[in-house]
């Protein structure tokens, strides 16, 4: 895979060909997948007041007039990694207690109030605009998602940590494509092996 593709990773390019998550837990999917730790620290989407504004208002989650600072890119990242660790969680049990002390703090600025479209479905929506209404709205989606037990399909690549839906009936995906991270772990184990021997 060349690099004009691996940037594409996350937007209009999933690994393996899986169908993102369904619905609007994948703008959260998305919203994890703003950085893969494998690729370059400048590929970052939100690594950048500049490049998060760029990013979130593409994304519908900020205003055109709305501003982002250099610490609400930070506290975006950050809680980007305590979200991480919450799909990591999905397989691995408890999540980390410094993500959830991440995840409670910014929720305790996010204001939601339930939505009603004209077929009568509800949403959570966010409140305010600005960084605090779009964490708010990604909170929103993280609820909806575990309530429905979407939430519970998305998964951590074993290898690269990027966050991909599972669709697999026994949920026994491992990770993000078997051509990129899955032969790479194989191949690892495999020099292991060799070198042991
Ligand atoms: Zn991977």
């Amino acid at each position: 895979m060349d690099e004009q593709d691996k940037r594409r990773i996350g937007e209009d390019l999933e690994p393996g060909g899986r169908p993102k998550a369904p619905g609007r837990l994948e703008l959260l999917q998305r919203f994890i997948n703003s950085h893969n730790h494998d690729f370059p620290h400048d590929w970052d989407r939100l690594g950048t007041a500049k490049k998060a504004k760029g990013w979130m208002r593409e994304k519908g989650l900020v205003a055109a007039g709305d501003r982002i600072s250099d610490d609400d890119a930070a506290r975006l990242r950050e809680f980007r990694e305590a979200l991480r660790e919450l799909v990591i969680a999905n397989e691995k049990g408890r999540p980390a207690g410094s993500a959830l002390d991440v995840i409670c703090w910014v929720s305790r600025l996010a204001r939601l109030s339930v939505a009603v479209d004209e077929a009568g479905r509800t949403a959570l929506e966010a409140t305010d605009g600005g960084v605090d209404g779009a964490v708010a709205t990604l909170l929103g989606i993280l609820h909806e998602a575990q309530l429905t037990g979407e939430w519970a399909r998305l998964k951590a690549c074993r290898q690269c940590e990027y966050a991909f839906f599972d669709r697999s009936k026994n949920r026994s995906a491992a990770w993000c494509a078997m051509s990129i991270c899955g032969n790479r772990t194989k191949n690892r184990a495999y020099y292991r092996r060799r070198r042991a021997a």
